[in-house]
């Protein structure tokens, strides 16, 4: 089997009495969705932040890549690749699409603000950048402000940003809150398409899209990991629906 992209380890933490995240082990595939679902205040955004470096686990191990990334920020994560989404937007609304994209990009090797029109007329950015808005759904919308986005568009906006950061991985966490039936399926179809650029550990709510979507899930609750596997097994295992799908 290739060697996992990410690989977790024994992670914890505790915010006084409370063990948000209790021991978890798991691991994301090249080119898999591994989703990770469970109850309101299983610790499932607790231990995306710790992967993410926003939060310092007690205890544990992350590996990206087979590297260890104890010590490593979160500014140093999302530079060795760990997109992360959703629930911090630096998309500027006063700039187009294709600006934003850019940004990103440029944000990601290190120049600087000041050399911004300069940047727009370079065809070696400019490229990628439109490669990326074409992959997240956006084609067309290069020149649009993304203040006058509606709000599917704009996560896929995020999502074009985070591909200018040349991902290993996504951390998405309820990328489909807030959407209609129609958005979900979308962002879904997006989704699906995009684990074959880098594979993503999906939290989200939305069981249809969870169960359509995996190649594996993780059911969490009370910071322990109760069941992984197939969707399949984890509609099948007794323990998972009597603490968490049976109702
Ligand atoms: P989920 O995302 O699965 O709903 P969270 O990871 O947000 O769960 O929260 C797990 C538990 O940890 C909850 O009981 C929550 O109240 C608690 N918690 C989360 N963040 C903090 C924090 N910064 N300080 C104290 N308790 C927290
Ligand atoms: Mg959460």
């Amino acid at each position: 089997m290739a060697e996992p992209t990410l690989d977790i380890r024994g992670l914890s933490k505790s915010f006084g009495a409370l063990k948000a995240t209790d021991d978890v082990s798991l691991d994301l595939r090249p080119g898999e969705i591994h989703a990770l679902i469970g109850p309101n205040g299983a610790g499932k955004s607790t231990l995306i932040k710790q992967i993410s470096g926003e939060i310092a686990p007690d205890a544990g191990e992350i590996r990206l890549d087979g590297r260890r990334l104890s010590g490593v920020d979160a500014a140093g994560r999302a530079r060795l690749g760990m997109a992360r989404s959703f629930q911090v937007s630096s998309v500027a609304s006063e700039f187009t699409v294709l600006q934003n994209v850019v940004l990103a990009a440029q944000g990601a090797s290190g120049a600087t603000f000041r050399f911004f029109r300069p940047v727009m007329r370079d065809t070696a950015l400019l490229d990628p950048a439109r490669d990326c808005i074409a992959q997240a759904g956006l084609m067309g919308r290069e020149d649009v402000p993304a203040a006058a986005l509606a709000h599917g568009e704009r996560r896929k906006l995020e999502i074009a940003m985070a591909l200018a950061l040349r991902p290993r991985l996504f951390l998405l966490d309820e990328p489909m809150a807030g959407m209609g039936t129609e958005g979900a399926r979308a962002l879904g179809d997006l989704l699906d398409g995009l684990r074959h650029r880098a594979p993503i550990l999906l939290v989200e709510h939305d069981m249809d899209a969870v169960f359509r979507l995996s190649d594996r899930i993780s059911v969490l609750v009370y910071g322990r990991i109760i069941a992984t596997g197939t969707p399949g097994e984890i509609r099948a295992d007794p323990e998972v629906q009597r603490v968490y799908l049976g109702e």
